[in-house]
């Protein structure tokens, strides 16, 4: 080995020393080697499939087509290629930097805590000068059922978790009658903030938090989403008809369903309409039980 050839390949070494790799080996003369394809490894796609944003329609696209990936995952421009250092320690900055390699792709869906840490002390409506709590969800993060209500009331409000007043006791109750636990489902809702003086949410505060619940439903995977009144049937299904005409029934949602029933604070102010909550309660368990 000649002086120059002497000279660049300690300046490799002493590189290589610098970022902790040490080791080599020497190749065998005559052995075909294929070198692990740095290119390919930074420009790969990552395999993560981010929910989609859009407003689901009757039939959400739940396995569709891959959405738009957010910049912070979308794959970067190929890099340009490693040039061998120069006779000095480093190489030029210019040429190569650990720290603009892609990071490692993400494998999966997203989780329900990387989705609330993406909500933080959210603004994004109206909704967030009054309210106390950001109530985001509580319950099961691999539920078969996840229950939809409408936004926090008061009690929800105070203590972040949703369903906890009185209307939540009677949820709690109808689950007992055919056998759910609470622990075992998920419940959130449309909103999750408390819209002033428990008033129906509006279509921008909706809007501007809905994409939240779609993708805590997409990182649920659940077999069931039951939609508890009107404004969730609004909201998950784009169905627009009173809750009475259409409650009861199965609605094809990706590939888990979504069944429509009143909410509980609706049987409360009518406590002859409790029937038909048990009644969709009772669809809701033969369901689950695959019957
Ligand atoms: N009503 C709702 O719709 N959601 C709650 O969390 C409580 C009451």
């Amino acid at each position: 080995m000649n002086d120059d050839a002497r000279k660049e390949l300690t300046a490799w070494l002493e590189f290589y020393h610098e970022l902790g790799i040490e080791g080599f080996y020497r190749r065998v003369p005559g052995a075909v080697e294929t070198p692990p394809s740095l290119e390919a490894g930074r420009t790969a796609q990552p395999a993560v499939a981010l929910p989609s944003k859009q407003t689901p329609s009757a039939v959400p696209p739940r396995a569709a087509s891959p959405p738009a990936l957010p910049k912070s995952v979308a794959p970067s421009k190929p890099a340009a290629p490693i040039a061998p250092p120069p006779a000095v320690i480093r190489p030029p900055v210019s040429s190569f930097s650990l720290f603009e390699a892609t990071p490692a792709p993400r494998s999966g869906p997203e989780t329900l805590e990387q989705i609330r840490q993406d909500l933080g002390d959210c603004h994004r409506c109206k909704l967030a000068p009054t309210r106390k709590t950001i109530v985001f969800g509580d319950g099961n993060p691999h539920a078969e059922l996840v229950f939809i209500g409408e936004g926090p009331g008061a009690d929800e409000d105070e203590q972040g978790i949703p369903f906890v007043g009185r209307a939540g006791k009677l949820l709690n109750r109808m689950m007992q009658t055919v056998g759910l636990k609470r622990e075992d489902v998920y419940i959130c809702n449309v909103v999750k903030c408390r819209p002033p003086g428990n008033r129906t949410p509006e279509k921008d505060e909706v809007d501007a938090c809905s994409p939240f619940l779609y993708r805590q439903i997409e990182a649920i995977k659940p077999r069931l989403v039951c939609c508890l009144g009107a404004p969730a049937v609004r909201t998950v299904l784009g169905i627009k008809e009173g809750i009475t005409k259409i409650r009861g029934q199965f609605y094809n949602f990706g590939s888990a369903k979504a069944l429509a029933t009143v909410h509980p604070a609706y049987v409360l102010r009518n406590p002859r309409e409790e029937k038909i909550l048990r009644e969709d309660f009772e669809k809701i368990r033969d369901f689950l039980k695959g019957a």
